[in-house]
């Protein structure tokens, strides 16, 4: 082709292009993204299944978070981390119901809540599809704390009760998480002290915190509304409020009596559900304006290197038939 037909074709091209994209959705911004099963054709389907037996589905949840975070942050969350391992490692993404168990959250507007017994019985019938088709080996990654006995459960039924194995991630990946490296001590802060600070963090900040805010400004940084945000007041009945120090410390059983108590439904009666405990739905005590997308991503990158390399580890016990 001559230089001036190039050059002319290239400028039609630049013409016809805005006005074809005129005429398609103006809302959808989302990219293909690779082994993400509602991206994928049959084809491609058929392709990995030739390289991978591996399914990771998210278990998640739609329920508050807080006056700042979408309603979708678990589903959202989850499925951004299982999207992000299965670009490093082929394994495919199957995400299979938004909803999770929530009811401790529902007194906030917005929130869907599901029986544990629906949410085992629609992933169980998900995995039935997905065995037809080849896939064997499930990596059950919950993504939101409700949701933690469903998950240990589902697991089991998978193993006892189909072709599938299966495993839930959290636990799976804890051997393969690397240590974050130890700050800088100040002189004059003990060992204790630090894990003090620790067991602080983690107790009090279960969601919506600093923690879950950093996620999700590095995840879906353009559904974080960092100028909603508002540090949550947190009241708890009397006897918990006793439990705190003793928490605290670490001490295990006061923790898991703590936590057995806390954040469960309005009509349990316990006074612990999120509307009765947090003045804004976030249980945290934080300053989330301390929450960033750079801790986001730490975090994200740690739980990504951690999964990949169970998973290679899996593949490695265990070659696909
Ligand atoms: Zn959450």
């Amino acid at each position: 082709m001559k230089k001036s037909l190039v050059l002319l074709s290239i400028l039609l091209a630049g013409l016809v292009g805005p006005a074809s994209n005129a005429q398609t959705n103006p809302l959808w911004h989302e990219q293909k993204v690779k082994n993400y099963l509602p991206h994928m054709t049959v084809p491609e389907v058929r392709e990995l299944l030739t390289k991978s037996d591996m399914v990771i589905i998210p278990v998640a949840a739609l329920e508050q978070h807080g006056l700042h975070l979408p309603i979708g942050t678990d589903y959202l969350n989850g499925v951004e981390r299982a999207k992000l391992v299965a670009q490093k490692t082929d394994i495919l993404v199957a995400p299979v119901l938004l909803v999770g168990q929530s009811p401790f959250h529902l007194d906030f507007p917005g929130t869907i809540s599901l029986k544990a017994e629906t949410i085992v019985q629609v992933h169980l019938e998900a995995v039935q599809s997905l065995l037809r088709h080849g896939f064997k080996r499930f990596l059950i990654l919950n993504a939101h704390g409700g949701n933690r006995a469903i998950c240990t459960y589902l697991v089991d039924r998978i193993n006892q009760e189909t072709a599938g194995i299966a495993v839930e991630v959290g636990e799976a990946i804890a051997a393969f998480r690397k240590t974050v490296p130890a700050p800088a001590t100040p002189a004059k802060t003990t060992a204790n002290a630090t894990e003090k600070v620790n067991i602080r963090a983690k107790v009090f900040d279960r969601h919506a915190g600093v923690g879950e805010t950093s996620s999700s400004l590095y995840l879906t940084p353009n559904l974080v509304q960092m100028d909603r945000a508002e540090t949550a007041k947190l009241t708890m009945p009397k006897h918990m409020d006793a439990m705190v120090p003793e928490v605290l410390d670490g001490d295990p059983a006061t923790l898991l009596v703590f936590l057995a108590e806390g954040l469960k439904a309005k009509e349990t009666g316990k006074k612990t559900s999120a509307a009765e405990m947090s003045t804004t739905g976030v249980w945290g005590i934080g300053d989330l304006t301390t929450a960033s997308s750079e801790k986001g991503r730490i975090e994200t990158e740690r739980f990504v290197e951690a999964a990949v390399a169970f998973i290679e580890k899996w593949k490695a016990l265990r070659p696909k038939n």
